[in-house]
């Protein structure tokens, strides 16, 4: 779910703990109310803040199970919200405030968070900036000047820094050119992983393509029709035991005479007679008239004769039914489906030996960067190996796609467009990796750019922030970071979705599982970590994750160490030893 920040001038007080950031705000905003601002404050706060005072009835209410609990009267009302598994999303929190009685929402913390902010600093507690390396900062508030082109007040001066909130505030309000929806304020381009996904995933649709394969090939496509049963199964109905076969409206007698054996594949011609019996094995199928089988282990059988003792026997038992898995014309599947396993043993227990399926999505694929050489080639002392091409062929070819490999291609303007050019106009969707972040060359951009519709985005993760996303003569383009961990983590977030979706397949989410943090793990609030770990199941039968060591993102190694990703929320900041994480398993998928 993506929440939209309400329409309402954003603006957050950064500054490291001991700034004196609430004392600012405390002495400011009567300053801002006087100005006739209506003004809506969020606040992070540690992790157990609690508003509410033991005792009361609201917090007796809540502890005994309420996960939301409104409490109202005549002046105020305030709703609180359990949050146990994962801390509510910013602008969740933003669309929580009644916008329209607001003139600006004024955010305390959330320092690492995308929205327009002014820093506080006290030159005393020798902090190092913020506005150095955060481009949402648009105003400083200090007591020593620096040299920025922002504007820059004094920290202890509550006037000016009041006058300059309500400026920002009422230029805010003037009628704005509207923001594509989903970005933020100051940096159009920064999204978070989901928008980034829900982005790429409106833009893509499903091959309109089939192929009738063979039921042999047919793992890991995808169906292209839906599938209806055209038999019943079990096509007769059968025994479900060793045994012997009666009529449930003959079950008070001392002894059955046994007058025929069946075994499976075979079956006893006549209709049973009260008084008689067959001996069935299971599978077999149950003659006419009769309709209860009795196990082995409960008959005795001599002479011709079986009895059964003292066995409550109930009619009807021990048989399965002609259709009772599936019935004649009973949907089996649905379009769409992925067909593993089960799906194709289902399958061939119809009796259909080729089913038709999505045909193969074709993936192109090519590795950027002079820097980047072949493996078997001759070792330079200032290149690398591409490792990237092979991770990628891996991926995909766990996705059942035919790769078509572009190779290694320099960083050369003319060579780049040639190879889009032609990648585009094979496949049905193109990989490249390396050259899109801030400061690489700009051959491929420059490519990307003259050739098609690009954006590059900054996705609000790590690993993985550099993505571009668009399409080439109408075919889906995605360029990828260079670091081989990032390559991964954004195949798995941004590439997977789509392919899939182009492959047909519907109803794919990715496998997420609750786990507990088996140590700290340290994030950035704002965005999204993939940490890779590795989880297992304690004595306790808890399940338990521990990330992989040294997470950097060229550390390939810590993929393949690794059997889970696990996925903190832009929310938090850091997971604690003991806490509640969410887990994305790889098995399977890499
Ligand atoms: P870039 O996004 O091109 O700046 O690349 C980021 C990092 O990833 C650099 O250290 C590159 O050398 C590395 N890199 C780029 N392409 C590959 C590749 N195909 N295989 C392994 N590493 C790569
Ligand atoms: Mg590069």
């Amino acid at each position: 779910m993506i929440y939209q920040r309400p329409r309402l001038p954003l603006l957050g007080f950064a500054a490291y703990s001991g700034t004196g950031k609430t004392t600012l705000l405390e002495a400011l905003i009567p300053k801002l109310t006087d100005a006739g601002l209506r003004l809506g404050v969020l606040k992070h706060a540690h992790h157990n803040f609690d508003v509410d005072v033991p005792g009361k009835d609201s917090y007796r209410l809540r502890k005994a199970g309420a996960s939301q609990m409104l409490i109202a009267s005549r002046n105020r009302h305030v709703l609180m919200t359990e949050t146990p598994d994962a801390e509510a999303e910013f602008n969740y929190l933003l669309s929580r405030f009644d916008s329209d009685n607001l003139d600006v929402i004024l955010v305390e913390g959330c320092k690492n968070i995308e929205f327009p902010k002014i820093e506080l600093h006290r030159k005393e507690l020798d902090k190092p900036w913020l506005y150095t390396h955060d481009s949402n900062i648009i105003a400083i508030a200090a007591d020593e000047a620096v040299d920025s082109t922002l504007p820059q007040l004094d920290i202890n001066d509550l006037d000016s820094i009041a006058r300059f909130v309500i400026d920002y505030i009422t230029n805010k309000q003037q009628p704005k050119t509207s923001l594509p929806s989903g970005c933020d304020t100051l940096s159009p381009a920064f999204l978070s992983v989901d928008q980034g996904r829900n982005n790429i995933l409106h833009s893509v649709t499903a091959l309109n393509q089939s192929q009738q394969v063979e039921l042999e090939h047919a793992y890991n496509r995808v169906l292209y029709t839906d599938i209806k049963s055209p038999v019943n199964v079990p096509a007769y109905r059968n025994s479900a035991m060793d045994g012997y076969a009666i009529r449930g409206d003959d079950l008070e007698r001392a002894q059955y005479s046994v007058v025929a054996e069946v075994m499976a594949g075979y079956h006893h011609c006549e209709p049973l007679k009260p008084g008689q019996a067959v001996k069935i094995m299971t599978g077999a199928a149950v003659p006419e008239e009769a309709d209860t089988v009795i196990m082995r282990e409960q008959a005795v059988e001599s002479d011709g004769f079986v009895t059964f003792g003292e066995s409550k026997i109930k009619p009807g038992q021990n048989v399965r039914q002609a259709g009772e898995d599936l019935s004649l014309g009973q949907e089996v599947f649905t379009a769409g489906k992925r067909l593993y396993s089960p799906e194709t043993g289902m399958l061939a227990s119809l009796g259909l030996n080729s089913v038709a399926v999505y045909r193969q999505l074709k993936v192109a694929i090519f590795s950027t960067g002079d820097e980047v050489q072949s493996p078997g080639t001759p070792a330079s002392a200032s290149r690398i190996f591409d490792s990237n091409r092979y991770t990628l062929m891996g991926l995909l070819t766990q996705l059942g796609c035919e790769i078509i490999d572009f190779g290694i291609i320099e960083d050369n303007q003319q060579k780049m467009l040639q190879v889009l050019d032609q990648a585009a106009e094979q496949a049905d969707v193109v990989l490249t990796s390396g050259g899109v972040s801030v400061g690489d060359a700009d051959y491929i951009k420059a490519a990307l750019e003259s050739l098609g519709s690009i954006e590059f985005w900054r996705i609000n993760m790590r690993p993985g922030r550099p993505l571009a996303f668009g399409k080439i003569k109408n075919k889906p383009i995605f360029g990828l970071p260079g670091n081989p961990v990032a390559v991964m983590v954004s195949f798995i977030n941004f590439v997977e979705p789509a392919l899939r979706k182009m492959q047909g397949e519907t109803e794919w989410q990715p496998l997420k599982i609750n786990a507990i943090a088996g140590e700290d793990l340290r994030s950035r609030q704002g965005r999204t970590e993939f940490t890779r770990g590795i989880y297992s199941i304690e004595p306790t039968g808890q399940l338990v994750v521990r990330s992989t060591g040294k997470q950097g993102s060229g550390i390939l190694r810590s993929m393949s160490e690794a059997n889970c990703l696990i996925e903190i929320s832009p929310a938090i900041d850091t997971v604690k030893s003991g806490e509640h994480v969410t887990i994305i398993p790889l098995q399977g998928r890499i």
